[in-house]
């Protein structure tokens, strides 16, 4: 069956276009450079060593820390950490879903986009409180964190094919930071903290700390991957950061600075995730550092 996928998923060269989760991953083959990447672009320095990385990352075998070769850094402080600007992502990204267990299965009830005034960075599928939820691929508890203001009680996942994924508003963690789960394994129960109005997972899938629509490479009716392996155009895998200026440069027309009004519990991390910036974007526009303690009230701007 050929699965007819409406986005630009690009099926690498060896036909597999089905999402068979029980298959065991055959070594994906050894690549080049130059077949990741478009031809005739000027790279900065730094691009170009994120793009060795990712080509080391497509060969390498065994990480001590899950794709510890694609990441600087192993951030506690919230989903954000680490996080590399799009445009230095290279312009396609590859990465291995075989070995995909669906988190918990359940209607989708909202889905990735814009949303209530705000973007909507994941998908949120219904649960009832105590449901167990179980991890989507092997990999390393990054974060365990409660979020009064946002994600409740969360857990960050970093995976070995380089994906992180991000689970929300459990009523209970049963994982730790630092812990190694096996794809399937329960990390958490399903809740309603945070900003929450019902009993629900708050799913997100993210590469290098940019939210990918979880939608473009699962299947959640049919619980599993679209494809085994992809080879993503990061046009498309990112087409969300498109939106977000567009209406950030409507804004910026009526005026040219934006400012956001910090709320109990905000971090710098929730802010610049709101807006689609940086936590270093922030620091910059305000002329702080990243330890800056936030206080209620304080107007930040964010662009
Ligand atoms: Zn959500």
């Amino acid at each position: 069956m050929q699965k007819k996928i409406t986005i630009l998923l690009l099926c690498c060269t060896f036909g597999v276009t089905e999402g068979f989760s029980q298959m065991s991953a055959p070594r994906p083959p050894r690549r080049t450079t130059s077949t990741l990447l478009a031809d005739n672009v000027s790279f900065s320095k730094q691009r170009h060593a994120l793009d060795s990385a990712i080509t080391k990352h497509i060969n390498s075998s065994e990480d001590e820390l899950p794709a510890d070769d694609l990441y600087d850094t192993w951030g506690t402080t919230g989903v954000n950490a680490g996080r590399v600007e799009i445009a230095q992502v290279p312009d396609s990204i590859y990465f291995d879903c075989t070995g995909y267990i669906p988190p918990i299965e359940g209607q989708v009830t909202s889905r990735f986009g814009p949303r209530w005034k705000r973007y909507h960075y994941g998908i949120d599928i219904k649960l009832n409180i105590g449901d167990p939820v179980g991890a989507a691929f092997d990999g390393k508890v990054r974060i365990t964190k409660y979020d009064r203001g946002g994600y409740g009680s969360y857990v960050v996942v970093r995976h070995n094919n380089g994906l992180e994924t991000v689970y929300g508003h459990f009523s209970k963690i049963l994982v730790e930071e630092g812990q190694t789960v096996r794809a399937g394994e329960i990390i958490g129960l399903g809740g309603n903290t945070g900003r929450s109005t019902g009993p629900h997972l708050h799913f997100e899938t993210r590469f290098l700390g940019n939210p990918i629509n979880p939608e473009k490479l699962f299947d959640f009716e049919l619980g599993e991957a679209k494809l085994c392996r992809y080879f993503m155009v990061k046009s498309i895998a990112f087409d969300w950061s498109n939106q977000t200026k567009t209406k950030q440069k409507g804004k910026t027309a009526n005026s040219n600075r934006l400012y956001h009004k910090v709320k109990s519990g905000q971090t710098l991390s929730h802010i610049a995730e709101r807006y689609g910036t940086s936590v270093s974007k922030i620091c910059q526009l305000n002329g702080f550092s990243r330890k800056k303690v936030l206080q209620p009230g304080q107007r930040i701007r964010y662009n």
